[in-house]
This record gives structure tokens, sequence and C-alpha cells, in this order.
């Protein structure tokens, strides 16, 4: 397929200015979350755009999805455009949101500035770029086989930075993804890598129990931070040496997240601190409640029922040798791991466009956090999904945030050599059957 490839290489180089003008334009809209700011406004602009190529629009507004008001509606967006005749669907899904600015920047966060190579900017990696380059990508691909199979989707969806309730959760749980083959998510891992999936997250608050009693006479009272504190003994003499032992065969980066990780996230006990610091002088007491947030991050060898054990054995072995020790423990959070197969469909489909437009294999990699993939994997039953898009990790939430406009033609031309891989009428001849759907 030499000569279509390079049809579309050629018609991919030739959007470069548009491209560098979408990408500034997406960036220009600070679609900061929380709280959610103007995700109905990039809708809207993604939906002018994809008109132009033959997409029809379809726009949805999770209500009721936390941060959901009439000030900062949760609008998402799903652009489709059929080819002429039937075939699989794949999906190109970014969120449309942004963190926020914090400090350090000397660039204008949201001027879409153009040096060099660089289009600097909030969301420029994560993920507007990688958004830019599957529209262009898509467009490439319609003006060079308009008569492909299937159908292409892109959507833009709300709230990832705040765990995705209010978009592709929400989606999921719609049933928007019933009828789609294939999902890329073109979040920042860089254009030669495959994300395959995700570790998994535990969040739970820890509490334990005193008695109040004044400060000079603590021997009348029981201090609850002394027995929170015994927790966290226990933890790091059983807990951190056991998570440490546990490797993981996922190709997580970088390196140390390849193991069991837990971070204390807070610990409090005692009267509530105001903001900033003490006018007077707190009372002497005797806290009688103090409490933990732990966050735990698991393998896929890890079964979620025994990381809940490790931690409720530590705090039952308590109750049972130390004298007055209550607690309860709350689960704030929970997402399971999730990791697709290297053989899934749209994963070889990148890796052959990868090994085409860059000249070597690609790197397979297994993200240390989680993204939307855990919705689309657990909600929309739909295992044949993979994070794959231009830009460096490690510039995502920080000043200065860029994206190299090399890396996303790259990118680009990647993602268009999916669709040729996917769509083409080889794969799908019109009078065959529907190839079955990876789901598990
Ligand atoms: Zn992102």
């Amino acid at each position: 397929m030499g000569d279509m490839s390079d049809a579309l290489t050629a018609a991919i180089a030739r959007r470069r200015d548009d491209l560098i003008t979408l990408t500034q334009d997406l960036i220009r809209m600070p679609t900061i979350n929380p709280p959610g700011h103007r995700y109905g406004e990039i809708c809207e602009y993604l939906d002018r755009r994809l008109h132009r190529s033959g997409f029809a629009s379809e726009y949805i507004r999770a209500y009721g999805t936390p941060g959901d008001s009439e000030k900062y509606p949760r609008w998402n967006l799903i652009a489709r455009r059929h080819g002429t005749r039937p075939g699989d669907c794949v999906h190109f899904n970014s969120h449309t949101d942004v963190v926020e600015v914090g400090r350090g920047w000397t660039r204008d966060p949201f001027g879409g500035d153009l040096d060099g190579d660089r289009i600097y900017g909030r969301g420029a990696c994560d993920m507007k770029g990688g958004l830019a380059a599957s529209v262009i990508a898509a467009e490439a691909f319609i003006e060079v086989h308009p008569d492909y199979a299937g159908s292409i989707e892109i959507s833009g969806t709300a709230d990832e930075e705040t765990g995705g309730f209010g978009g592709v959760a929400y989606l999921a749980g719609q049933g928007h993804f019933t009828h789609v083959d294939h999902v890329l998510i073109p979040e920042p891992l860089g254009e030669d890598c495959i994300c395959l999936g995700h570790r998994g997250v535990w969040w739970a608050e820890i509490e334990t129990y005193g008695e109040i009693a004044h400060g000079s006479m603590p021997f009348l009272g029981d201090c609850a931070i002394r027995h929170l504190g015994a927790v966290l003994q226990e933890f790091e003499d059983k807990l951190y040496p056991a998570l440490a032992r546990k490797r993981t065969d996922m190709p997580v980066i970088p390196e140390g997240a390849r193991k069991s990780t837990m971070n204390i996230n807070s610990f409090h006990g005692g009267e509530p601190e105001p903001e900033g610091r003490f006018d007077g002088l707190p009372a002497p007491n005797v806290p009688d409640r103090a409490r933990m947030v732990i966050d735990r991050r698991f393998l896929i060898e890890e079964d979620i029922r025994d990381v809940k054990r490790e931690i409720t054995e530590i705090l039952d072995g308590l109750t049972q040798n130390r004298k007055n020790f209550r607690y309860d423990i709350r689960e704030i959070q929970r997402v399971i791991p999730t990791m697709t197969d290297k053989t899934a469909p749209v994963a070889e489909a990148t890796a052959a466009g990868i090994r085409a437009t860059c000249g070597h294999a690609p790197r397979y990699v297994v993200s240390p956090g989680t993204y939307d993939q855990k919705h689309i994997a657990r909600i929309g039953r739909l295992k044949n999904c993979i994070a794959y898009g231009p830009g460096i990790l490690e510039l995502a939430h920080r000043p200065d945030e860029y994206i190299e406009v090399s890396a996303m033609e790259r990118s680009a031309t990647v993602m268009g050599k999916v669709l040729e891989r996917l769509l083409l009428a080889r794969h799908a001849p019109a009078t065959a059957p529907k190839p079955p759907t990876v789901r598990q």
C-alpha cells in the first residue's frame, strides 16, 4: 500500500498550516477544569470544523454528573462520518478540559504562541495537540480515500482531569460506545509509543477513634492520633516492604511505578486547622478522632479484594493487640487496572503505522495513573482501546507546556494509516459479515 500511504502522508503535510491554526484555536479556548469552563464553546468549534468534511455531530450534556450546572454544563460532542458501505467504527476520543495554569509561565498560557516547531499553551500537549492531530488525520484520510468502509468518530469529552464522570464515563453508561469497534485516545505518550492501559487505584479514608480529655491529663482520655500513628507504623514495618516486593509484567513507565505503590494523601487529627495560621491558641485537648487518606496504586496481577484485605488485616491486627483501638475504613474511589493485548486490532494497526512512519518498532507502555480508558473498558465493555498521541508526557500540567508541530504531523500520519488499515475495502468487503468485535 505504498502509493496510498504516500498520498496520505502528502495530504497531511499539505495541512501543516491548518494543523497549527487548529491547535492554536483549541488552546485559545481556556477550558479549565475545575470548574469546567467553555465546554459548550469548544464543542461548537469542533462541530463547525468537522461539519466541513461531512461529519454530523451529536451534543450530549452529562446532566447531573459532578460539577454539572447551568453555569458549568458538562457538554460532550461526538462527530460521526459514515463511509460508503458497512465496516468497522474507529473512534478517536480526546478530552477537551485542561488543568489550571499554575505559576511559573514565561508564555501566555492561552496565547497559542508558535515558536520554531513548538506551540505553547495550557493543554497544548495534554491533549489539544492530540485532538488536532486526530482531526487532521481523519480529514486527510477522507480526502485520499472518499470510498472507505465503516465509520469514523471523533469525540471531545469533558472532565477527564477530574475523573471523567461528566465525559467518557457518562457516554459509556448511555451506550455511546456499543457500536464502536476501535478506540484511540490521543493522550501525549509520544508518537512512537502505544499505551496499552493503566494501573488500578484504590483510595480510602481510615479513621481512628479516641476519647476527649484535658491536654494536661492525657491519661484520662485516649489519643486518636497515637492510634493513627500506630497504623502508620504498621504500614512502614509491614505494608511498604510487601508492596515493594510486588513487581508487575505490565510495561509501566516510569520504571519506579512497575511495582505496587501507596501514597498517604493526608493525615489529620485534633481540632480543625483554619486556613493559614491560628490567631489565638488552640484549646488543650486530647483528640478523639484522626483520619488519613491513602492512595494505593495496584497492578493487573493483584485482585482488588486482596488490596483491601492487606489493609484491613493490619487494622484488625491492631484491634486485637492495641488497647482501645477502634477504626473505620471508607472507600473513596476504585479503578480496576486495564491492559489491552498487543494483538488487539487497534494496537496492531497502530504498531504497523508507527513502523511505516517512524521506521522502527513501537514502544509499548502502561500508564502509572489512570485516564479515560478505564470507562471504555469497564462501562463500555470494549477492550480494543489504546492511548496513542503526540507530545511529551512530562510536560502535562506543567508551566510552559508545549506541543511540537512535527510530532503532531507524524502522529497524524500514524493515525491516518490506522484508518487505512482498519477501514479500507480489503478489510471490510461489502459482502462479508462484520468481523467480531473484541469485548469482554
Ligand atoms: Zn490528558
